[in-house]
């Protein structure tokens, strides 16, 4: 039985007195879950939080990292750093990321490779734009992008990370993907893994949904059984909205 995850994407919002006043919030209204929740504050973000959540069952996660180690890489923060500063997770390929700074499938790979290798796991995006939605091409653009970013990891790293499907239309857009149309993509997905490795490892893999997940919307979509829980973008921002959602998990 898989675990299901919540994990909330900041983006670019909060300084440090919103970001205590978010875990402050989050600390008081999730006192036991059973969904595996994380935050995924922005960089500046990350050390004040890591202090707010000592003693939390909340994991705390990074939105990207940079693929090398150290070094005269401008505006680059690494692996070990984000592992000193309490990282558990971070995010690779989110769709802004591969839209705005043109990560490419194999980049997300390495970032992938590299996350496990420094002690934390990755959740990495995959998810179709509208145009390929509407040209009936999402299951080979899902089929593609997984290939490409599980390329050359063992079965025991795939088994540990997360996939997210966003699909790109659904993406703070407050259009959500059906629950059948995230069930079918999630099933897509798991084949693919199946494929790539075996139906033992593909069912140990946490998929999460994301795309305009809101605490109504939630429990018809993580109550489907590909559906393994989510990535919040914009109703994280807001305790009460985050908490609902890891109640409806
Ligand atoms: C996201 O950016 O990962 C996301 C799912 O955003 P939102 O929930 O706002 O659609």
């Amino acid at each position: 039985m898989r675990k299901k995850v919540i994990a909330g994407n900041w983006k670019m919002n909060n300084d440090i007195v919103q970001t205590t006043e978010l875990i402050n919030g989050l600390k008081s209204l999730i006192v036991s879950a059973n969904a595996e929740v994380i935050v995924c504050p922005p960089y500046t973000s990350l050390a004040t939080a890591q202090q707010l959540l000592v003693n939390s069952s909340i994991k705390l996660g990074a939105q990207d990292v940079s693929l090398y180690d150290n070094g005269a890489y401008t505006g680059e923060v690494s692996v070990s750093m984000l592992k000193s500063v309490g990282c558990s997770y971070v995010i690779v390929g989110h769709s802004e990321r591969r839209q705005y700074h043109h990560e490419t499938n194999e980049i997300i790979n390495q970032k992938a490779k590299k996350v496990l290798a420094g002690g934390m796991l990755p959740i990495i995006c995959v998810g179709e734009t509208l145009e390929e939605r509407e040209k009936n091409i999402t299951d080979q653009v899902l089929t593609t992008q997984v290939k490409g970013v599980l390329a050359g990891l063992s079965a025991v790293d795939v088994e540990r990370s997360i996939v997210a499907y966003e699909p790109v239309w659904a993406i703070g857009t407050g259009k959500t993907a059906t629950k059948e149309q995230a069930e079918e993509a999630h099933k897509v997905i798991r084949n693919v893994i199946t494929q790539l490795y075996s139906t033992a490892v593909s069912e140990k893999v946490v998929i999460q949904y994301g795309g305009s997940v809101k605490g109504d919307n939630a429990k018809e979509l993580l109550s489907q059984p590909n559906i393994d829980g989510a990535l919040v973008g914009g109703a994280c921002l807001k305790a009460d909205s985050f908490a609902s959602i890891i109640t409806a998990a």
